[in-house]
């Protein structure tokens, strides 16, 4: 039984605000809801941040993921550029920046991250950037014309993709430099296994990048207030009249915290996606979650992970109970090449390999004794759908069956 739900307030408009405004009204709810953002968008699509939208093909009118009538259709309040500054878990009250207040009968923490700052002297020289929102790709672009010596910070997803686009813009030719700095050993190594680490260094590499590995930028040194140079480790000095790092984010926990959630690394929820108090819900970026098919905690940043939980959340918000079971995916797009990975490949003793890497079609399958864990597929669009089916429904393939090509995926599903 829940009690009657009148007012909705989600916390913050991206993918899982979004997705959880649109869910309640799919499921019926005729409440009021109010959505709260600190960005003066819409909630937009992020992927394209560091990909179509920084390359200039596609605009900021085109990331929204809603148009403006989706939210007057569904009576949605926008409460845009405005930040939520403290919860009142007792009270069910939420305080906001402009001075108003919001009383929930169910609220939605959907507060994504913050972008890790560079903790070293002279990270606020002008020139300096990070990439996770519309206006920081804005300010990267009206600095990019005059850029001749561009310094990335970080081979995540971010940097990677960046570094692909800035290379794509000629950003590499005629005595212009890309430099990526990564401190691990190798590339994107929270998130994928060594060889295809291996693979997009190449990759990357072939198309003049420089990518150096194993140092840290220590100081970014500047003259009149701009930056010039990147200080590594190693005591080396990059020239540099652009940085972009992309060094991370950390879950927003501040509200919850604040309130007295339960919070770790991420706001804490259980596989319903409620949080430590019953009215108030959590999903996508901030959240660590449980995942009954990984048997582990996660905190995932992933826009499947900010829907599907989002569609978990709201169902809780009306009473319903909707487990977030699924495995995770996620995707890059770096040149012409298409990674799409789903499942946690860290702990697998076998990998198989289906397809050719030279001709960069290859996806690499994951196993834990017989068990399949994880696969990444390389412009193999197929396989990727092939094998959420695989591992979503827990069905069996045999390493044999995964590196034959002549058995379609299909056929076993
Ligand atoms: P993002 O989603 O921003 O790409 P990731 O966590 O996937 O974030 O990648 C960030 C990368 O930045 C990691 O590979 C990490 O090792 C690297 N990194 C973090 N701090 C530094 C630093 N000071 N210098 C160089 N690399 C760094």
């Amino acid at each position: 039984m829940t009690d009657e739900i009148n007012s909705v307030v989600v916390v913050g408009a991206g993918q899982a605000g979004c997705q959880v405004i649109d869910s309640l009204r799919q499921s019926g709810y005729e409440g009021e809801i109010h959505l709260v953002g600190e960005e003066p968008w819409l909630p937009y699509q992020r992927p394209p941040l560091s990909k179509k939208f920084l390359s200039g093909e596609i605009p900021a009118a085109r990331l929204s993921l809603r148009p403006e009538a989706f939210y007057e259709k569904h009576k949605v309040q926008r409460h845009l550029g405005v930040r939520a500054t403290a919860l009142d878990a007792a009270q069910q009250e939420l305080s906001l920046s402009n001075g108003k207040v919001l009383n929930y009968d169910r609220l939605a923490l959907c507060t994504g991250g913050r972008v890790l700052k560079l903790p070293v002297p002279g990270a606020e020289l002008e020139g300096v950037h990070y990439l996770r929102n519309i206006a920081d790709v804005d300010a990267i672009k009206k600095d990019l014309d005059l850029a001749r010596n561009i310094v990335i910070v970080g081979a995540g997803f971010i940097g990677l993709e960046t570094a692909a686009v800035l290379a794509g813009m000629g950003k590499c030719e005629d005595g212009c430099t890309v430099t990526v700095v990564e401190m691990q050993e190798r590339v994107m190594s929270r998130a994928v296994s060594p060889q295809i680490s291996d693979f997009f260094e190449k990759l990357h590499t072939q198309h003049k990048v420089k990518i150096v590995m194993r140092r840290g930028v220590t100081e970014l040194v500047g003259s009149n207030g701009r930056i010039t140079a990147a200080e590594l480790s190693s005591g080396e000095r990059i020239p540099a009249d652009l940085c972009i790092a992309g060094i991370g984010i950390s879950p927003d926990i501040s509200l919850a915290a604040q309130s007295g959630l339960e919070c770790k690394n991420g706001i804490v929820v259980d596989e319903y996606a409620i949080t430590s108090d019953p009215k108030i819900v959590a999903a996508g970026d901030c959240t660590i979650h449980p995942n009954p098919l990984l048997d582990q905690r996660l905190r995932l940043e992933s826009v499947h992970n900010a829907i599907e939980q989002a569609k978990t959340a709201a169902a809780s918000m009306l009473g319903e109970r909707k487990a977030y079971a699924q495995y995770p995916w996620f995707w890059s797009d770096q040149y012409h090449v298409k990674l799409q990975m789903v499942g946690i490949s860290q702990g697998s003793d076998t990998i198989v390999t289906r397809g050719d890497v030279e001709q960069r079609q290859f996806s690499l399958f994951y196993f834990k004794g017989d068990k399949l864990i994880a696969v990444d597929s390389i412009n193999r669009p197929a396989d990727h759908m092939q094998a959420r089916r695989i591992l979503n429904n827990q069905i069996k393939i045999t390493p044999v069956q995964a590196g034959d090509l002549s058995i379609e995926l299909k056929e076993i599903i």
